[in-house]
């Protein structure tokens, strides 16, 4: 093997696979490692695959890649303990030729990605962990050191992909530990059942699937969210909440999961299933504000590693794969015109991420993880409930006539927050959406 490449990828999740591609595809030398035994061998994702920015890699991946169900229904749940208050939206209009959203598994996906990287031309090491950043005196980054026995390997880039809880960036100083308050620590199940049991439950005809994301009680206080996905004869349920708050939280993981699945809502739908896999992962949920330093000399951080979640709208593997792609394509045009790839030139994929949607909603969004964490009582508790207990007083057909029940109403969300702290909450909230 050759020690010196145009580009070395450490890490084969989407960030990692898309840069690789798109390098190797441009023609330039690319070694990609992966400590995991295979590409998705240590991934974890819901999993959601948006279709829009693969396309932008793969324009013909619908024909190849595994894809489960493609979404034509989204459910929006604030759940209290026995209840919950829903928003769905379900169009026909997702029954279109080439679908915008799909649920996938990950270790399939990530190995069919990987096997185009390798189509494309690029090296791929499994079984390989990237332990340090090799530099020269002036600290620039000039290429990789492993655990494998041999001498180090070069490049005149390094893209780091190598997810949430990069380490080699860290160990080599380039980026500060992830904090606690910036990263969700999400569980997940797969739970098996026929096909037909998921269709007839979810109402649902071939490949058609359905999303529930959920968030309230489920998560005792704590700022997280709950989903449920359903796959071709599997479903994802899954929980997560930001790891400063477990520290103080009154519930773990497990605990949480384990409510969650049983809750009347969420257990008829898993009714009779048979779980065959368990996983936890961290989430970077920090936004805008969390994103470390993201180029230097002879380096590039992408995907997790860049913080790239949008956790509102839980995007994270399309984040992922635009970075990658940008920060391909930039070094890409910098080797093509002979440049250097310094902290000066690199700091091109920043402008070019500037006037994507990447950007753009983590801007948007940069004040949600604050609000959220000041508010995190009244936002996963108070509001779930007086949801739920509003819906209640207001579809039981009790004998009250309406115009009490909607005082009644009225009174529970002034009683629980005052006039004044209702106007704050909806002020707040309209300020951190803008
Ligand atoms: P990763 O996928 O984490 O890949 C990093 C890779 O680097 C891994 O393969 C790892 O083994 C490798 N690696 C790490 N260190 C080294 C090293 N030193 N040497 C060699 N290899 C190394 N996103 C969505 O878009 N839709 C969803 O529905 C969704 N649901 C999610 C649900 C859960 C429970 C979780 C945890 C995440 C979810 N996400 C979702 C987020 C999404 O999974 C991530 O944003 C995405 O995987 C990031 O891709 P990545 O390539 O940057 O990192």
């Amino acid at each position: 093997m050759e020690d010196t490449f145009d580009a070395i990828v450490v890490g084969a999740g989407p960030s990692g696979n898309a840069a690789a591609y798109t390098l190797a595809k441009e023609g330039l030398s690319v070694l990609q490692i992966e400590r995991g035994e295979y590409a998705g061998s240590k991934n974890v994702q819901g999993a959601i695959l948006y279709s829009d920015a693969l396309e932008k890699i793969i324009p013909e991946f619908r024909e190849e890649a595994p894809l489960e169900r493609h979404v034509i229904e989204q459910r929006m749940w604030s759940m209290d303990d026995t209840s919950h208050t829903g928003m769905h939206y379900r169009s026909g209009d997702f029954n279109e030729e080439k679908p915008n959203r799909y649920t996938i598994l990950r270790a399939q996906f990530d190995k069919w990605f990987s096997a185009k990287v390798k189509e494309a031309g690029a090296l791929v090491l499994c079984e390989t962990t990237v332990t340090e950043l090799v530099k020269d005196l002036t600290g620039r980054v000039i290429g990789v050191r492993t655990d494998r026995q041999g001498n180090p390997i070069f490049a005149p880039v390094v893209i780091l992909a190598e997810g949430v809880n990069g380490l080699v960036g860290q160990r080599s100083g380039l980026r500060p530990e992830i904090a606690p308050e910036s990263v969700a620590l999400a569980v997940k199940e797969m739970h098996f059942l026929p096909r037909e049991t998921i269709e007839a439950r979810f109402n649902l005809k071939g490949n058609e699937g359905v999303v529930i994301e959920a968030m309230g009680t489920i998560t005792r206080g704590m700022t997280g969210t709950g989903f449920l996905y359903t796959n071709e004869e599997s479903i994802s349920v899954g929980i997560g909440c930001i790891v400063s708050d477990f520290a103080e939280g009154e519930a773990t993981p497990a605990e949480l999961l384990e409510a969650f699945k049983a809750h009347p809502s969420i257990a008829p739908l898993l009714e009779g299933s048979e779980v065959k896999e368990y996983a936890a992962h961290l989430i970077p949920e920090g936004g805008y504000k969390a994103i470390p330093q993201l180029t230097g000399d002879g380096w590039i951080v992408v995907g997790d590693a860049g913080q790239f979640v949008n956790a509102v709208h839980r995007e994270g593997s399309n984040l992922a794969m635009t970075t990658g792609r940008i920060a391909a394509e930039t070094v890409v045009a910098l080797h093509r015109k002979g440049e250097a790839m310094d902290g000066y030139t690199l700091k091109e994929y920043e402008r070019r991420l500037e006037a994507t949607f990447v950007m753009k909603d983590l801007k948007k969004y940069k004040g949600i993880p604050g609000l959220l964490d000041a508010n995190k009582t009244t936002f996963f508790g108070t509001y779930p409930r007086l949801f739920s207990q509003a819906m209640q007083t207001w579809f039981r057909v009790d004998g009250v006539d309406k115009k009490t029940k909607e005082k009644a109403i009225l009174k529970s969300f002034r009683d629980s927050r005052s006039l004044r702290g209702l106007l704050g909450d909806a002020w707040r909230v309209a300020r951190a959406w803008r």
